[in-house]
This record gives C-alpha cells, structure tokens and sequence, in this order.
C-alpha cells in the first residue's frame, strides 16, 4: 500500500506519533529531496531506506513503483514539508494507485494553509484552496477569477512576490478588501497580519518585513 505523510512545515515537534511509526516500518520512503528529509528522519533515529520523487521524475518512475506495491511493498511518500500532493509531488502516484485498486492512505497532519486560513480571522466555513498563482501567463485571468469568488480564497505566494501579488489582488478585489499574510508558521518568527489589502501593501512595501514561507488568505467578494 501506499501511506502519504505529513511532515513539519518549520517546527520539527509537528509530527504525529503514527507518522513516526509508519516511516520506521515501511519497506521504501520517497522523499521530495532527500538532502532535506535525510534531517528529519536522522532526527527521530529512522533510518528506512530513501529514494527520491520529485516533479523532475514522477513521471518515469510512477509506474515502477505502482507495481512494487502491487507485488506487496508498502511504500511512504513524504515531501520537504507539509502534506505530500499539497502544491507538492503525490497526485500522480495516489492516482496510479487509485487506478490499480492499491490502497492509499494520507495521514492527517501538517499543511500550511490550514493554520493561515483558520487564524486569519476571515470566513474559513467555506474556501477554495488555490495554491500558487502561475507567474506570467494566465495569472491576471486566475486573480479576476478569485477576485469574483464569494468565499475565502488561500494562495501560496513567494516572498519576492507577495508585494507584487498584493497590488494584483488589491487591483482585482479592491484596497478595502481584508486578506491576511501569513508568514513563517510554526517558525520563531511567525507572523500573521489580518488587515485591508491596502495597509499590508504599505506594510510590506518595506522589504525587511518579507521573508520566509507566505500563505495569503483573502475574503470572497460580499
Ligand atoms: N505541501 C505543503 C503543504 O502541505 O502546505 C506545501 C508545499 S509548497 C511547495 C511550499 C509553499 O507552502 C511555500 O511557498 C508557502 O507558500 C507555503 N508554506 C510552507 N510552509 C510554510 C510556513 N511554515 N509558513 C507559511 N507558508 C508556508
């Protein structure tokens, strides 16, 4: 069978008990890149055998796994941080999976967006997750689109980014629209600021105040 499991995304205290068991008995560990992932495992004295699955050979390799699987391994697959196939590798080989009647199970845990859009103070009943924004083509037809939404909508943006994805959004959804930046979760200087799209222009307008990991939380159009 095929486990996907969460990782911390900063703070290494973030990782269930049954992740840790799980990532000990497996047969194989897919890690996004093994350099990062090697730190976490040798943390928790887990020394399962790794290999890598990233965007650069997901496709080639997909179809080998799916039949080590079929032949009886049971295989994990986690990425850098958060949950695997969250604007991450993992929908290929859960799908493949799916396909060929293998079982698949995702452990709860870590993801960014979920800490971001429930601290946010904004409306989290109801929200569409959109991850990252493409950076040339096509981004200002998806900001008018989430512009239009009338439900909370979370990106992922990066830091030399986010002023510019700020004015984008200020533009499409209007300055006095609330959104919230969420900044480094789980990290010593995390930071989330719930304000209009306007006052965190000018906050992060100054260049110091934008580093790290950012999830950016908007209210849907009243
Ligand atoms: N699989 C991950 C998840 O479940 O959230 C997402 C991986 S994606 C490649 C990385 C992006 O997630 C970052 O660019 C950032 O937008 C967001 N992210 C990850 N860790 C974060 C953190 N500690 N604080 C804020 N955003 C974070």
């Amino acid at each position: 069978m095929l486990y996907l499991i969460p990782t911390p995304i900063g703070n290494l205290e973030d990782i269930t008990l049954r992740a840790l068991r799980i990532l000990k008995e497996v047969g194989l560990i897919l890690a996004e890149d093994t350099r990062t992932s090697k730190k976490l495992l040798a943390h928790y004295e887990i020394d399962t055998p790794l290999r890598s699955y990233h965007a650069h050979n997901e496709h080639a390799v997909t179809a080998s796994l799916a039949s080590q699987m079929e032949a009886g391994a049971t295989i994990a697959l986690i990425s850098d941080a958060g949950t695997p196939g969250i604007s991450d590798p993992g929908f290929l080989l859960a799908r493949e999976c799916v396909r060929r009647g293998i079982r698949v199970e995702c452990l709860p845990g870590p993801t960014a967006f979920v800490p971001a859009l429930a601290a946010s103070g904004l409306p989290c009943d109801k929200f569409h997750f959109e991850g990252f924004l493409p950076h040339k083509k096509g981004r200002a037809t998806r900001i008018e689109y989430l512009a239009a939404l009338p439900y909370t909508f979370v990106l992922y943006e990066s830091p030399h980014r986010l002023l510019k994805c700020l004015n984008q959004l200020a533009e499409a959804c209007g300055p006095e629209r609330q959104a919230c930046v969420a900044r480094e979760l789980t990290k010593i200087h995390e930071e989330l600021r719930t304000d209009t799209l306007e006052a965190l222009i000018t906050y992060y307008s100054d260049p110091a105040r934008v580093k790290g990991e950012i999830v950016v939380v908007v209210e849907g159009k009243k």
